[in-house]
This record gives structure tokens, sequence and C-alpha cells, in this order.
């Protein structure tokens, strides 16, 4: 790594300012000086990578296939790079991410340690007046957000009493470097999303014993992840480009959770049976491709959660445990799926045990540990697996006004409010990448990146060709777009289940379904169309 991003940069003036170093702003930055733009990447952590830097917790790994969750920009790239498992871990992901960054001499323009604290637009200049917590006061033409939909982590003071806590606590979004060695402990895991379901089969193999606190169960699918098949890397090298093609015709950008042709109802109990049985085997997110009204339709979307209900009944040995395990308040799919290895036959474990938050709801967190309203679990160690403060979080962490000094954060009072999920009306030049109100994270995210940062670059290039000074969404525009992505939404099962897409899981956060549901395709046709046509919805000054 180049020691000179790494210095504060003082007061400087350039084209375009990046925030975030994860795999949107080192893309971002490659597309930029491609076409000639002076950039800075500034980035909190110490070190590039965005999400697999900073979620270490043992177990980390992708829930897209590695070859599929992968940049695809660079033919060379590509070719050059190989995983070692079917499912890459984080620590492969953040290697990965340093090769990108070594390949593209991408470091020079990379300011690591360095939040972005506030983004202010000068309506008499034309230009943002970006401000860091090491002092740094850049200008740029435009400011592109980069932060993640998922890098602001709900903090363990949403539990009271977490201050008082004796022993060790994490936070899986903010684990240490240097690992955490179970062995010997009890520790408590407070959550039963994505990242405690990876966690936990671990930590148990090494704890004395975990006790894990479910608030929601979660629908979890196997993984069945091992060693990469060299016959499936030698089959995706050979059809690569057309096989990224198809994926990229995907509503999720994933080419093996392509929909079935079929709606479940077409087919007898016995048929549905077979078809959930083969994508069970295959593993991953295929469960829900298995018909194309599973994420449509509740009664089709209800046969594929009785298929995950027997599962869980057969692999969990004592019957009350594996009913608690067995989601029922929300349809399958419209959490996020979670990816598997071995988690429900954790809970056969000796020392593993199940306290059900709807039962008995945690009233505080003591010195000792986490007394509930029936009684105190004593623990040496407290993993809080709580998630994120999905997709506005760490937007709202930086002080960003635009015309007239409004703030963003205002704007998006009752919730966010975006063009396309790219642009927000009253703060020119100013992009987000996978934004709310786009496909994110009901994507293949490596796809949507890709496709926002292509999308961005072709903008900022279009108005350095014209010499224009702004670009920004108009209001009714961004009011039809919003309007469109409500719509959406509540033709599917998605809204029927308290998620983070809704901001469910932050008290006070207003209820809005936040990613767009139209599908991969259709989302990216209507960038490209608007665009074509001049970036239609937008106004431009000379
Ligand atoms: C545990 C976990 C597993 C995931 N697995 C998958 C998966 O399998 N498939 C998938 O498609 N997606 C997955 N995701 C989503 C994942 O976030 C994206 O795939 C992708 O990594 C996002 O990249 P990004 O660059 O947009 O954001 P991030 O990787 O989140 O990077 C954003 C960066 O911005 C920095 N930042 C934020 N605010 C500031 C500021 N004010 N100043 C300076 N820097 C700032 C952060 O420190 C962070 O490094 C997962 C997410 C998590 C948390």
């Amino acid at each position: 790594m180049s020691e000179a991003g790494s210095k504060p940069i003082g007061a400087a003036s350039m084209d375009v300012v990046v925030v975030g170093g994860g795999f949107a702003g080192l893309y971002m930055l490659h597309k930029l000086r491609g076409l000639g733009f002076s950039a800075r990447v500034f980035e909190a952590g110490s070190g590039i990578g965005g999400t697999w830097f900073w979620n270490r917790y043992p177990g980390a790994r992708v829930d897209i296939q590695s070859l599929e969750y992968s940049y695809q920009f660079d033919e060379e790239l590509q070719q050059e790079w190989q995983w070692s498992e079917r499912y890459a871990p984080q620590a492969e992901l953040l290697t990965y991410a340093n090769h990108v960054a070594d390949r593209f001499n991408l470091w020079p323009d990379i300011q690591l340690n360095t939040r972005v604290t506030g983004a202010h637009f000068n309506e008499d200049t034309g230009r943002w007046a970006v401000e860091t917590d090491k002092g740094d006061e850049v200008t740029c033409r435009f400011c592109v957000m980069a932060t993640g939909c998922l890098s602001a982590p709900k903090g363990d003071a949403e539990l009271p009493g977490s201050e008082t806590f004796r022993g060790d606590s994490w936070h899986t979004g903010r684990w240490p470097e240097a690992g955490v060695d179970f062995t010997g402990k009890t520790v408590a895991v407070i959550g039963t999303g994505s990242s405690a379901i990876q966690a936990i089969p671990i930590i148990a193999a090494q704890a004395d014993h975990v006790t894990v606190f479910q608030r929601t169960p979660n629908f979890s699918v196997p993984a069945h992840n091992g060693p990469i098949d060299p016959a499936v890397v030698a089959d995706w090298e050979k059809n690569r480009d057309a096989y990224r093609k198809e994926a990229r015709e995907t509503g999720f950008g994933i080419r093996y959770v392509s929909m079935g042709e079929q709606a479940a109802h077409e087919a007898t109990p016995e048929e549905q049976k077979a078809a959930y049985e083969e994508r069970w085997r295959y593993g991953g997110f295929a469960l829900l491709g298995a018909y194309n009204d599973l994420i449509l339709d509740r009664d089709a979307n209800a046969t594929a959660a009785k298929f995950v209900h027997e599962k869980i009944h057969e692999i969990v040995k004592d019957p009350q445990v594996a009913e608690k395990l067995s989601p029922k308040t929300y349809p399958i799919g419209a959490k996020r799926i979670c990816v598997d290895t071995g988690y429900y036959a954790t809970f056969n474990r000796d020392n593993v045990s199940l306290v059900d938050l709807t039962e008995e709801p945690i009233e505080t967190i003591t010195p000792a540990g986490v007394k509930t309203g029936v009684e105190e679990y004593p623990v040496d160690a407290i993993v809080y697996a709580i998630g994120f403060d999905a997709m506005t979080g760490a937007l709202d962490k930086i002080d960003i006004t635009g015309r007239g000094g409004a703030k963003l954060k205002d704007a998006w009072s009752a919730g966010p409010k975006t063009y396309l999920g790219l642009m927000v009306a009253g703060f020119p030049n100013l992009f987000l990448v996978t934004g709310p109100g786009s496909p994110s994270v009901l994507c293949n995210m490596a796809v949507a990146i890709e496709q926002h940062v292509d999308w961005i670059s072709d903008c900022i290039r279009w108005m350095g060709d014209r010499q224009a000074r702004a670009i920004e969404a108009t209001e009714d525009a961004q009011e039809a777009w919003v309007a469109h992505v409500n719509e959406v939404a509540n033709t599917t099962i998605y809204p029927f289940a308290n998620s983070w897409y809704l901001g469910a899981n932050v008290p006070g956060k207003p209820r809005v379904f936040m990613p767009y549901i139209g599908g991969f395709p259709v989302y990216r046709d209507k960038c490209n169309e608007v665009a074509a046509k001049g970036y239609e919805g937008c106004t431009v000054a000379a």
C-alpha cells in the first residue's frame, strides 16, 4: 500500500470525492481515473474492502457464490483471480479487494482512517465542500456516496445496561482484526439474522456454552459450501461472458436463482416437494427460484415456507426447539434468506440453548450477563449480532446539505426519497451508489455496484463533455420514482415482514420499503433510457 494515500490531503480541489472504500468506492475510483478525472476516496476504516473489512466474525462469508459475487469490468482480473471456496470467506474477499487496489494502482488516491463528516453544496460555485474528521477541506464538482447499505452497525446501546457488562462484547459488524478465542467461555449471541446464523455454529464448536437469544427466527438454507469444484470453474471460465449476461438478465442478478417457468399452483404437492428438495440439495438462494410466483403470491410462498419448516423439524431433534426456530410470522424471502453451514443442527449440541425473546424479552444487560423477564443468564462474553441501520444509516451520519442549505436528513425525515436510487432532488451533483430506491440489497450487489458506477461515470463524463455545471433530479421525477418503487413492492410479499428493508429493525425509523424490487434488468433498462434521453427527469444547469 502506498503511504501517499494515507496522509490527510488538507485543503484541496478536485473533480470528484468518493466516500467509502468498499467494492463500490474502489471501482468508482478506477472508472473516474480512467476518464481522466481527479478523485479521492475517503475511507473511515484503516483498510479498504468495506463490508469485508469490518465483518470479520467467525463464519463470515458471501451468500452468493463467489464466481458470481465478483467484479466483471476487467477481463484479465476475471481470468487471474481464483476463488478457493464455493462461498468465499471474509478473509479471501478482503484479499480480493486489496488485490484490485494493487492491480489498478488505486492506493495513491485512497485516504484511510478518515471519516467524512460533512458535505455542503455551494450554489454560487456549483461545487461541494467536503469535510473530514482529519481536518481535510476538499472542494469538488461531484460527490459520490459509496458509503454502503450495511455499513452502519446498530449500537448495543439499544439494549439497556450494555455499558455495565463486565465481560467482553463485540458487534459482528465491528469484529476485532485479531479474532476472538471463545475456548472455555460461556457466550450469549443476541440476534439470529444472517451474521448470527453464520457465526453460531463456529462459536458453539469452540465455547463451553452458547445461549442464543432469538427475537424473530429466520429462514435459512444450506450453503453446501466447500472447496470450489474445478469442473464448475472450468465450465464458468469457458462460458463466463454468457453466464454473466444471463445473471444480469435475472431479477436478482444471480444466474443460479433464475426463476422457474411455472407457478407453484400448477404443480402437485409431490412435484413441489421434489422441486424444493432439488434446490435445497443445490443450496443457497436457489430455493426461491423454484416457481415464478413465490415472491408474488402468499399461497405459493407458503408451500416453500412449509418445506423449510419440515426441514427444520427433520434436522432439529427437540421438536419444541425446532418449532421456535421455524419462522411463522412472515413469508419466506420477505426477509433476506440466510445461507448457512450447519446452523439448525447446532441446536442439537448439548452446549447450545435457545431463548425465545417473544416469551421472555430482554429486560437489561447486567454486569454478569443477560436478564430477561424470566431469568438472568450469566455469561463471559456477548456477541451482538443485531444488524445495521440499513441503506440510510451511513448517510445519516454525514451532515449533507444541498441547495438552500437543506439537510438530507430533513429531506428524508419521512423516509428516503431518491430518483432511481442514484440522485436526490435538491442535492445537485451528488450521486449515491446502490442508494434506497435501487435494487441494491435485493440484487447481487457486485452486479448492482458495477451498473451504478458505470451509470454515474457516464453521467459525469456527459456533464464534462457539455461543460455543464450541475445536474439534479427534479422533484416530479423523484416523486414518480418513489411511487413506482412502493407500487411494485406492494405487488409482492416483501412488505409482509418487519424487515430492515422497511427500516423496521431501527426504533423510530420511518417505515418505507427502501430497495427496488422490480428486478435488475427492468431497473437497468430504465436507467439506460433516462441517460439516452439526455438524463430525463433531471435539470441540467449550464
Ligand atoms: C456480513 C455481510 C455479508 C454480505 N454478503 C453479501 C453477499 O453475499 N452478496 C451480496 O450481494 N451482498 C452481500 N452483502 C452486502 C455488501 O455490503 C455488499 O455486497 C458490498 O460489499 C457493498 O459494497 P459497498 O462498497 O457498496 O459498501 P461497503 O462495503 O459497506 O463499504 C462502504 C464503506 O464506506 C465507508 N464509509 C461509510 N461512511 C463513511 C464516511 N462518512 N466516511 C468515510 N468512509 C465511510 C465504510 O467504512 C465502508 O468501508 C453483505 C453484507 C454484510 C454486512
